[in-house]
């Protein structure tokens, strides 16, 4: 629309000024071992924010010693449990006083739209560090019936450094993820922020400092994938010039694609076998059954793939459509999909910004030509939006077969994929024929079907009537080649937590 093109020539300038760009390490802003610094861009424009810290090596080393020391000197996990559930309660507290300062480094920095960083993201970080400082005080060991005349209990306690990694699609949500349960359970920290996205998780790390978090328990270093990435992953020994500590426990969670997530498994195991858990990428069914409401799954199916610019792990991304309503369904859908406003994500009413990246940008582009070579109906879209920045109009493909590569890879754009099925049994199976399984959504009024869906379909989270419904206490994770281990709710108490069993005789000594 010729409103959303002239959002994009003349950008709304943020009102917030980037305070943070350094490392942070040991409770201080620093600067990287080497000096340099990396520029991070704008997506509605191509042009540089700000020039942050480019951590590496040597700085992963001096995150972990710190947060090494922290652990094992520090107040952290020794604290009682209460006095670290009203640290993170302060932090929470303070993270909703600076919601607006906090979205518009995350608009500005990814993309997307305002409204949703302001009144989404930020809300739910809030939301689960309440909810992991209300864990803190609630971990408990057991008592073990054993055989013998013993007493057996069991201590949880936390495993040390947490070393983890995240993306940039939601780069404060994915910070809240992994440093929620980590901090609960008494670890330490060393996080490495995506290099497309470092400026929000700095600002928020800073506000857990007010908040009273001792120096070295959350260590947070920006820099690339393959140089601060992979020396998190494969961290072993430091050097004994700077610590005394050998081999070191490290817990290890990342987030990211499949392909990334392969390397920093064998790191792990290569290095010192740290214990992984992963998020990586899906593939998931949206299905709409014959007897659904058509202009309600329409909008559902849209949301479920177009949400922040189509970047979502658990995106619709195949849709399936029964033939009986397919007609109807693929007319409403294009309408729905050229309806979709697309411009400056500061705007009100703006549903769609710019992807992340021109790398993205044109990766999408490729997955569109594809989609047209191969053969699928391209109904809308299909091009860049505007002339600046990384736009791409919302697109939808009907007609695509199972074996084309926009129904088999994850785009992570804006461009649905339309797929025709006859019955239950063929869906499921179609469904299920993929190397990823992260989420599904169902569609129908029958619950009869619905659990039947739910059952044989093979993902860590099923949505039925809705999509996206996220919360803090709700676990999240993937089946096959979309992760190991799940984050959010009691089950990320457990990455971050090693079980000790004690054993002492129940009868009076001999001594
Ligand atoms: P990516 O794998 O390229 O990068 C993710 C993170 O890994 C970044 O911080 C990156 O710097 C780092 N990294 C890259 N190479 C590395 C290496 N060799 N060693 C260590 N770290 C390395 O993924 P991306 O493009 O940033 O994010 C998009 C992907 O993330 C998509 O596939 C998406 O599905 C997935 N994702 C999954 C979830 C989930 O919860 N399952 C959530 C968000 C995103």
């Amino acid at each position: 629309s010729t409103t959303a093109a002239a959002a994009i020539e003349e950008p709304i300038k943020p009102k917030v000024q980037v305070e943070y760009t350094q490392l942070l390490i040991d409770g201080k802003f620093v600067d990287s071992a080497s000096g340099k610094t990396f520029p991070t861009l704008d997506p509605r424009t191509g042009e540089v924010i700000a020039h942050v810290a480019e951590g590496d090596h040597e700085d992963v080393d001096r995150a972990v010693v710190a947060a090494r020391k922290a652990f094992d000197e520090g107040p952290w996990p020794r604290m009682t449990a209460y006095e670290r559930q009203k640290i993170l309660l302060r932090a929470a507290d303070l993270i909703e006083k600076h919601n607006d300062e906090l979205a518009t480094l995350e608009t500005w920095d990814n993309g997307k739209p305002y409204a949703q960083a302001a009144q989404i993201e930020v809300p739910m970080l809030v939301r689960l560090i309440r909810y992991y400082a209300g864990w803190t005080d609630k971990i408990h060991g057991l008592t073990v019936p054993a055989d013998g005349p013993h007493h057996v209990q069991t201590l949880h306690e936390p495993i040390g450094v947490a070393g983890q990694i995240i993306p940039w699609n939601f780069p404060l949500l994915m910070f809240a993820w992994k440093i929620g349960p980590a901090l609960a359970c008494g670890n330490t920290v060393v996080m490495k922020t995506a290099e497309q996205t470092p400026l929000s998780a700095l600002y928020a790390a800073k506000l857990f400092h007010e908040a009273g978090l001792p120096p070295g328990v959350l260590n947070v270093v920006s820099g690339f994938g393959p140089t601060a990435g992979a020396a998190i992953a494969s961290h072993m020994d430091i050097d004994k010039a700077l610590a005394v500590y050998s081999v070191l426990e490290v817990k290890l969670a990342f987030t990211g694609s499949t392909s990334t997530g392969k390397v920093v498994l064998e790191l792990a195991a290569k290095s010192n076998l740290k214990p992984v858990t992963l998020e990586l990428g899906g593939k998931s069914p949206f299905i709409v059954c014959e007897d659904a409401d058509i202009d309600q799954a329409v909008e559902l199916a849209h949301f479920a793939l177009f949400f922040n610019q189509g970047q979502c792990c658990c995106a619709g991304s195949r849709t399936f459509v029964h033939e009986s309503v397919y007609d109807e369904f693929i007319e409403k859908a294009k309408a729905r999909a050229l309806k979709r406003s697309v411009g400056d994500p500061f705007k009100g009413g703006i549903e769609q910004g710019p992807q992340i990246d021109s790398e993205q940008f044109e990766k999408i582009l490729k997955y569109i030509r594809s989609g047209v070579e191969g053969g699928a109906t391209l109904e809308t879209g299909g091009e860049r939006h505007g002339d600046k920045g990384f736009y791409i109009k919302p697109t939808v493909f009907t007609n695509v077969e199972d074996n084309m590569l926009i129904a088999k890879d994850e785009i992570f754009g804006p461009v649905q994929s339309i797929l025709k099925f006859r019955d239950i049994d063929e869906v499921i199976r179609r469904a299920n024929s993929t190397r990823y399984g992260l989420a599904a959504g169902v569609f129908t009024k029958s619950l009869a079907t619905a659990n039947l869906l739910t059952r044989a379909l093979r993902v860590g989270t099923v949505w039925v009537n809705c999509f996206d419904t996220f919360d803090a206490a709700i676990p999240f994770g993937g089946y096959k080649m979309s992760g190991q281990g799940r984050e959010k709710g009691i089950y990320s108490l457990r990455n971050y937590l090693q079980v000790k069993a004690v054993v002492s005789p129940l009868e009076k000594p001999a001594w």
